[in-house]
């Protein structure tokens, strides 16, 4: 399996999956005609994508996908909440998903699951060509036990590490703004990120990927300093997220 990212961060993010003739885009949280220029960029285009798993209702993650479904006529495949909240409900494309239960796009199997977030029905995945394991969580506020039963046996992690405390502390966000980033149903801070990786077994991981970090509250290098000291890894062999650029593809 293959897996790139167009973007990542609170201006917009995509994540795409790749499996023989499967095209999984996860999130699409820009504009058409800038998802086709970010696609071609990876060498793909709109027309051989399989289908779009959405994760919640947040601009960051959606302002493309339903123009995007109808130009080029892809499945979507997002929750009752999620849905309902993009007044989406009666878009023939629409395919419902619940948490914990499983689907498959073609050759690429999902497993939803149920993360704390300040989002309808928000859900983030663990994505399987049926040997290999990849997880992805982003826009979850703390870590709970059931985000841990599912980060099991994985071969790779997409992690969100959104702010670095400290930063956010001293940011200039509104005070309800930063209550909001770092509470319980906001975003994972890179402390909250590291302890995650301690409390799942990390020995199968290949790759482990930064995602979803604040321009104002975190830099690159916090992010890294903290997974590597909890992988016993440089930090400079912590990939991470851009907004801009995302990720060339990787092969787990
Ligand atoms: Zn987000
Ligand atoms: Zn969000």
């Amino acid at each position: 399996m293959r897996f790139a990212s167009l973007g990542s961060g609170s201006r917009g993010n995509a994540t795409l999956l790749s499996q023989r003739a499967t095209h999984l885009l996860v999130d699409c949280g820009f504009s058409v005609r800038e998802t086709q220029r970010r696609l071609a960029r990876i060498g793909l285009s709109a027309d051989v994508l399989s289908g779009i798993v959405v994760t919640h209702e947040h601009h960051d993650h959606i302002h493309g996908v339903v123009s995007l479904a109808r130009k080029f006529q892809i499945p979507v495949y997002m929750t009752r909440g999620t849905c309902s909240k993009l007044n989406a409900l009666d878009n023939p494309y629409w395919h419902p998903i619940e948490p914990d239960h499983d689907f498959s796009v073609a050759d690429i199997h999902c497993h939803p699951f149920t993360i704390p977030h300040d989002a309808a029905e928000p859900v983030q995945f663990v994505f399987s060509d049926g040997a290999t394991r990849l997880g992805l969580l982003t826009d979850t506020g703390m870590i709970t036990a059931h985000i841990v039963a599912n980060l099991y046996r994985l071969d790779a992690l997409l992690v969100e590490c959104n702010h670095d405390l400290a930063m956010l502390a001293r940011s200039d966000y509104s005070a309800s703004l930063r209550a909001r980033v770092g509470g319980d149903y906001g975003h994972l801070n890179n402390t909250q990120a590291a302890q995650l990786l301690s409390r799942i077994d990390y020995s199968g991981l290949q790759h482990i990927v930064a995602m979803h970090l604040s321009q104002q509250n975190n830099t690159p290098a916090l992010a890294q300093a903290a997974l590597a000291a909890v992988l016993g890894c440089s930090a400079d062999e912590i990939p991470v997220a851009d907004q801009a650029d995302g990720f060339d593809w990787r092969t787990v």
